[in-house]
């Protein structure tokens, strides 16, 4: 195909080319095939399904992808790439399920980790020379903080180290890490792929064929493929992700600017506002500011907990990247504590920002200043 913007991309690729094909790749929930084609057994190989919803995410972010059963599969994977005894370094604000599998085998004597913050920029250029696994996240969730990925991908590596970026919160429209420098994109399609909260899945990206090799081989011995209706439905959800991303991100701007000036609240983590300590990084490495923003309201635990039951149009619910805005008090899960009590999560939702901010204001009149 010639070289489509990523917006005609999404609608565009991963499509039947036979004529009297359907436009769109059927779920096609087989494990066997009849002998004498390419395809034998699926976990060994791969369905039209997850090879759709491959093409369409590597072709974005300028590599090849690999599908799994979820995003931390797809994490699950590259740590699989280490060798006993190995040096992780990790971001000291992340994904609390990854950060989990990596402190996991640490105290079960795999491997040692290292935790840096993600804005420390010359101490991860530093690490770059020593760790096996650098593991990025930015943003990081839900700190909202940005890493300096050009610089820190620039570092020299030690022999045979991987550097994996949890693209998650950018998503493959507003940040490719494997053009910053990254071997390897990382994302959970659970989230903005799928864009609906009705999916689990996840994706990694490279452009290195040995390492998607060996990628192959974790979710073939490991077992971790992806469901069918589960890639049937995180490709048809890659098919408006920029319709989606463009309004979310627009009533996330709005909103950070709203919560900045409320009364109710103490801080506001954006990296589209100008208070954010990496905004000017942000502005450069991203393509937009995504539709993620962290805020500590205040009052403490009680308040921001008080905040969530009075929500009525945002879902006072965990997770993030749908259609619909979601809201947590990330502080109240396992492996969250070190985060401040009061800070509440909120992924913007594609609905309209009057609304949005209407049940934003009504939630906060409960916080006494
Ligand atoms: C949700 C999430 C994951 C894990 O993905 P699952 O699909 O839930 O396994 C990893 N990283 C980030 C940033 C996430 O938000």
């Amino acid at each position: 195909m010639a070289k489509l913007t990523p917006q005609s991309w999404l609608v565009a690729a991963g499509r039947p080319q036979e004529p009297g094909s359907p436009l769109n790749v059927p779920p096609v929930p087989a494990s066997n095939y009849s002998m004498g084609g390419k395809r034998v057994y699926s976990r060994d190989g791969s369905t039209p399904t997850w090879e759709a919803l491959e093409e369409i995410v590597g072709g974005l972010e300028g590599g090849d992808a690999i599908a799994f059963s979820s995003g931390m599969a797809a994490a699950a994977a590259v740590f699989d790439q280490l060798d006993a005894g190995a040096l992780i370094t990790l971001p000291s604000d992340c994904y609390q399920g990854v950060a989990g599998l990596a402190l996991d085998g640490a105290s079960k004597g795999r491997w040692r980790v290292e935790r840096i913050a993600v804005e420390q920029t010359t101490a991860w250029v530093e690490a770059a020379s020593k760790a096996d696994l650098l593991w990025l996240e930015s943003p990081s969730n839900p700190l909202l903080a940005i890493a300096d990925l050009k610089t820190i991908c620039a570092a020299p590596r030690k022999p045979g180290a991987i550097l994996a970026v949890d693209n998650t919160f950018a998503t493959p429209l507003n940040q490719s890490p494997l053009k910053l420098g990254a071997d390897v994109s990382m994302h959970s399609a659970t989230k903005f792929i799928g864009g609906h909260s009705d999916l689990l899945a996840g994706l990694l990206v490279t452009k290195d064929a040995a390492l998607l090799e060996n990628f192959r081989q974790s979710r073939t011995l490991g077992g971790s493929t992806p469901g069918a209706l589960e890639a049937f439905l995180a490709v048809r959800g890659l098919r408006t992700l920029a319709l989606r991303l463009a309004t979310a991100q627009e009533n996330a701007g709005r909103l950070a600017q709203w919560l900045e000036s409320h009364p109710g609240v103490e801080l506001v983590r954006y990296p589209g506002l100008k208070s954010h300590p990496s905004h000017a990084m942000a502005a450069g490495q991203l393509d937009g500011f995504g539709s993620m923003i962290s805020f500590d309201v205040k009052g403490g635990a009680d308040s921001a907990d008080e905040v969530c039951r009075q929500l009525r149009l945002i879902r006072h619910a965990t997770s993030l990247g749908g259609v619909e805005s979601t809201m947590e008090r990330r502080a109240a899960n396992e492996g969250q504590e070190y985060l401040p009590d009061a800070l509440l999560r909120l992924s913007v939702g594609i609905e309209s920002f009057e609304d949005l901010r209407a049940d934003l204001a009504t939630a906060l009149a409960v916080v006494s200043e």
